[in-house]
């Protein structure tokens, strides 16, 4: 490949001017129609891709050596040396003004790829460049070969800058060290559909160009663009170099549609570069927008990578869920959560991993999040599934995303909050129990009571809400001063276990202080509750606590009962209970006492 040899600037210059010479001699020699400037002038335009693609401290050589071509074409073919110190001025200075123009324009990069590139290029080497040349070229023909100057200026921008915009994107592709068609980066199948769209274009350039009846110059650029949309900036290139040739040699020989046309050889020269710059104009942006689209694709992939990348490395599944409840994305912590693998999940309906009693908040949730875009709504729910140790807890953070007011579903990052619940839980059951015997405490009984209380006035004709008995241990003191705190309190654990071996499902007990419980008997008629009561200070007196050394001790209760009264507050029902307990105690402990 070219671009693989190595060879110094100079040789490279050399090179390049031997070529510019091939070229210049071949214009002058054969698109020279009318004696003055020639038709056809592609030389300027290699050179100028040489001069777009080094810094300018390096284009000392390539202009020295295109300046001897030039010298030599001028001397050999040319109008004569006379000319020389003229024309080989000229002849540079529009390369070299194109050159320095796109790089101002444009940058260090030479970069037609963009709209914006291309239309730069067009303008300055197509245009400005041959039009300031062609100002000092016409007057110098004029003079030596004594051609109208009009006329040969006219000839000399439509040449040049034909020249430049057909030669300089394909040379300056060739000239760029870094492109091989490696760098393509086509596969098989690609080589084998380029090959073949490219052979369509030549097979339909040689009908075209050959025939010479009808006018049909517009069908190559049907497979023109199809070998351009397949295979890009280097098929258009390549459509317009077989196009350029089959189409310039054919001509040449008098045949193909040009030739249809009346005018001198030097028009049909003309007519046929603006036709294949018209072709490269069509193809050669289509090309660039692919490039683009192409760099634009691959950035977008980069980053979905890198989000996906992230998203997977997250403790936390990313979901994102249509409108419809349909999962569209989850990131592979999902699979922790759910047991299945993200690609699992991916297509599923998102309710199938809530647990069946938590749909309702989860879906009033969902239809929050989007009726209000970008705000994120949280909800905590449990799993589907049951596992050793209880349902997972997850908690949800849902953001609904639009684009142009339209909602696009909901993205969501779910986390598991099952440690988190468990400790809340076990939180408020210990803020509720009493932690020496394990019964209600002093605030859960009262909620109870509140809300048996608020319950028989809800219902108080139909449902009986029962009766709360107070009891206290009779001179528990004593206990503590005999055998010490801890025997009391091994007494205290003793009573409680007996209470709760009376308490039927719809009963409470609690320890409501030092050494005194409730007891609510739910629903129970004053007479069952008072035979309940009665039998439970009964079998208080019948304990026989044992202690270590074989000793054991027992313990008596006063006990005052009142009923939930339809009406009454639970600090009202209490205050009569404990009115009674202090009848009980006052009429000699281990008693029961029935509130007045
Ligand atoms: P009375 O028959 O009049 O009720 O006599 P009493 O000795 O039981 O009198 P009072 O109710 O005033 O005394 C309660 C005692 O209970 C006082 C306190 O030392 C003891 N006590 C309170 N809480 C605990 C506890 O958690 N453990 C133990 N061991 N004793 C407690
Ligand atoms: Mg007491
Ligand atoms: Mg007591």
């Amino acid at each position: 490949m070219l671009t693989r040899i190595r060879l110094s600037d100079h040789a490279q210059a050399f090179l390049l001017g031997f070529i510019f010479f091939l070229a210049a001699a071949a214009s002058v020699s054969f698109a020279r129609f009318d004696g003055g400037v020639a038709y056809v002038w592609g030389a300027a335009g290699l050179l100028l891709a040489r001069l777009v693609t080094l810094p300018p401290r390096r284009w000392g050589p390539s202009l020295l050596w295109c300046g001897v071509a030039c010298v030599l074409e001028i001397v050999t073919v040319g109008i004569g040396w006379r000319s020389v110190p003229f024309l080989t001025p000229v002849l540079l200075l529009e390369p070299v003004l194109a050159a320095l123009l796109l790089r101002r324009v444009l940058g260090r990069e030479f970069d037609i790829n963009t709209v914006r590139g291309m239309v730069w290029f067009i303008a300055l080497a197509g245009i400005v460049a041959p039009a300031v040349s062609g100002l000092f070229a016409g007057a110098v023909v004029a003079v030596f070969v004594r051609a109208p100057f009009w006329s040969n200026f006219l000839h000399w921008v439509a040449a040049h800058g034909l020249g430049a915009v057909m030669i300089t994107p394909v040379a300056a592709i060739l000239f760029t060290r870094t492109t091989s068609l490696r760098s393509l980066r086509w596969c098989r199948a690609d080589w084998l559909a380029n090959a073949a769209l490219l052979l369509t274009v030549g097979v339909t350039a040689l009908i075209v160009f050959y025939q010479k009846t009808a006018p049909i110059l517009f069908l190559p650029l049907l497979p023109m663009v199809l070998a351009t949309v397949r295979g890009g900036r280097f098929a258009a290139i390549a459509s317009m170099v077989i196009v350029g040739v089959s189409g310039a040699v054919l001509t040449a020989y008098g045949r193909g549609p040009i030739n249809l046309v009346p005018g001198s050889p030097g028009e049909k020269a003309l007519l046929l570069q603006g036709y294949i710059a018209c072709a490269g104009l069509l193809v050669l942006p289509v090309a660039s927008l692919l490039t683009q689209l192409r760099i634009v694709a691959d950035r977008w992939r980069e980053s979905e990578a890198r989000y996906r990348t992230i998203a997977d490395a997250l403790g936390d599944a990313i979901i994102d869920v249509a409108a419809d409840g349909t999962v569209r994305y989850a990131s592979s912590a999902i699979a922790d959560m759910t047991g299945l693998p993200s690609d699992a999940v991916v297509g599923s309906h998102a309710s199938g991993f809530v647990f069946e009693d938590d749909l309702a908040v989860v879906a009033v949730a969902y239809r929050q999040a989007l009726q209000a875009p970008g705000k994120p709504v949280i909800v905590q729910y449990r799993g589907p599934r049951e596992e050793p140790d209880g349902r997972r807890w997850f908690e949800a953070s849902l953001r609904a995303v639009t684009a142009q007011g339209e909602s696009l579903g909901i993205v969501g990052s779910i986390r598991d909050v099952s440690e988190r619940k468990r400790l809340e839980l076990s939180l408020t059951r210990e803020a509720r129990l009493d932690p020496l015997t394990g019964l209600a405490n002093r605030r859960a009984f009262l909620e109870q009571l509140e809300q048996r209380c608020d319950a028989t006035q809800a219902a108080w004709s139909s449902a009986r809400a029962g009766s709360l008995a107070i009891l206290d241990l009779d001179h528990f003191k004593r206990i503590n001063d005999g055998y010490g705190h801890a025997v009391g309190d091994i007494v205290l654990q003793a009573v409680a276990s007996e209470a709760m071996r009376f308490c039927r499902s719809r009963d409470l007990v609690a320890r409501i202080g030092g050494e005194e419980f409730c007891v609510i008997f739910g629903g129970a008629s004053m007479a069952d509750a008072e035979a309940a009561a009665d039998r439970l200070r009964e079998a208080i007196r019948a304990l026989r606590i044992p202690l270590d050394g074989g000793q054991s001790i027992s313990v008596t209760a006063s006990i005052g009962l009142a009923e939930i009264v339809p009406g009454g507050t639970a600090l009202s029902i209490l205050k009569r209970a404990d009115t009674a307990l202090y009848e009980a105690k006052r009429h000699g402990r281990n008693r029961l006492r029935i509130a007045a």
